[in-house]
């Protein structure tokens, strides 16, 4: 095979382990809205980076300043070393996959994906058509070539989109939500088919998704983002045991972290939750005057029953049956509902009262107004 490199052809020296991607301080307003927060972010090279978070905190701003398609206030876009401020789009050698497919509808898929090379005119006709037809039979449309886009299913489209990117054999990728028009089992195996194509090209990919399911299953690492800031970053499980506020918690993860508003307690030995009926004792977190605050606690943290030592007591309002598990949702006092996971043998019925109780040293504590971690 003509592209296959040796392992000794690879010295240290030409591959270096750098951040193949910096961004310092970018900010950008547009009119009132601040779309990015003097925001710091560093990308290892060849890593798949995940960027998740809710709609409007400022990611497809984000890639549109890496890409160069849009001009920061203020901050520096650093490839490899290289500022890349003033480098046109093109001489950025960056592919991105946008949300929105828009491919172009008077054109075959074999042109669609050609396009981009055919702009640069350095290849040969037989060239680029090799390129397509390899490009093609990798993302398995190779029997779609003579079609036009409005024939194609949705994951089909998104795969020409990826071919378009592909051809131009750009140094990284970005990938904008690519998947938020597909269907659930459509959406996990693009997802897989994405990471396989990372895996093969062993390019930067940076993937933005508000769906922190994809986030989870495809990271090694990923980076939350929110107004225009990351919030936190690390890898997936780092983040879901570890996370640093309350935001965060309840944003990554699913089902979501239960939250109950309530009161903190001094104690001799700790403190005392006191909130929606529950009473949870928290040794070793001494705090010194009594508050308002946020409990946290996972739903596979909260333990049903009929005969444990409980924190309190909730009303089975409603029970989901997932085969090797199942949720419970539980009414407490106060209108407040939380979500248990529990095996999926223990058996209850709707309206039956039960027992709750939270796995001590799986308890967070919030600030109930600014929503850092108090504890632990
Ligand atoms: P996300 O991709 O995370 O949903 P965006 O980067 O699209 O977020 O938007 C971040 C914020 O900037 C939003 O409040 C959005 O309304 C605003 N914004 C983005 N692009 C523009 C624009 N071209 N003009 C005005 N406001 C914009
Ligand atoms: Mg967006």
């Amino acid at each position: 095979m003509a592209f296959e490199v040796t392992e000794s052809s690879l010295s240290v020296e030409e591959y270096p382990f750098v951040p193949g991607l910096v961004l310092k301080n970018i900010s950008k307003r547009y009119g009132d809205v601040q779309a990015l927060h003097g925001l710091n972010l560093e990308i290892q090279d060849g890593e798949f980076c995940v960027i998740v978070g809710p709609s409007g905190s400022g990611k497809t701003t984000l890639l549109n300043i890496i890409a160069g398609f849009t001009k920061p206030d203020d901050g520096e876009v650093i490839v490899d070393g290289r500022v890349y401020n003033r480098l046109s789009p093109r001489d950025r050698n960056i592919g991105m996959v946008f949300q929105d497919i828009a491919l172009f509808s008077h054109m075959t898929v074999r042109k669609n994906i050609s396009f981009g090379l055919e702009v640069q005119k350095k290849n040969s006709t037989v060239d680029i058509d090799n390129r397509v037809k390899k490009i093609a039979d990798r993302l398995k449309i190779g029997n779609l070539l003579d079609k036009k886009p409005g024939l194609l299913s949705g994951g089909e489209a998104q795969r020409v989109a990826i071919g378009r990117t592909l051809i131009t054999d750009p140094s990284f990728f970005l990938f904008d939500e690519p998947l938020g028009n597909l269907d659930a089992d459509l959406r996990m195996e693009m997802l897989t088919e994405i990471k396989r194509l990372h895996l093969n090209l062993k390019k930067t990919f940076v993937y933005v998704t508000h769906d922190q399911e994809q986030a989870l299953s495809a990271a090694s690492r990923v980076m939350i983002m929110k107004d225009g800031k990351v919030l936190q970053k690390g890898h997936p499980r780092e983040i879901y045991n570890n996370p640093g506020d309350r935001f965060v918690a309840e944003f990554f993860g699913v089902p979501s972290m239960n939250l109950i508003d309530g009161t903190i307690i001094p104690e001799d030995d700790g403190s005392l939750f006191k909130g929606a009926g529950l009473r949870v004792k928290l040794q070793g977190y001494s705090q010194p005057k009594e508050a308002e605050v946020t409990l946290g606690v996972r739903p596979a943290d909260v333990i049903v029953g009929s005969r444990i030592t409980e924190d309190g007591f909730g009303t089975i309002n409603s029970i989901e049956l997932l085969g090797d598990k199942n949720h419970i949702y539980l009414t407490l006092d106060h209108e407040q509902t939380i979500i248990a996971i529990t095996p999926p043998k223990t058996t209850f019925e709707l309206e039956q009262k039960v027992r709750i109780k939270l796995k001590e040293n799986k308890v967070f504590i919030f600030d109930r107004d600014q929503g850092g971690r108090l504890h632990p």
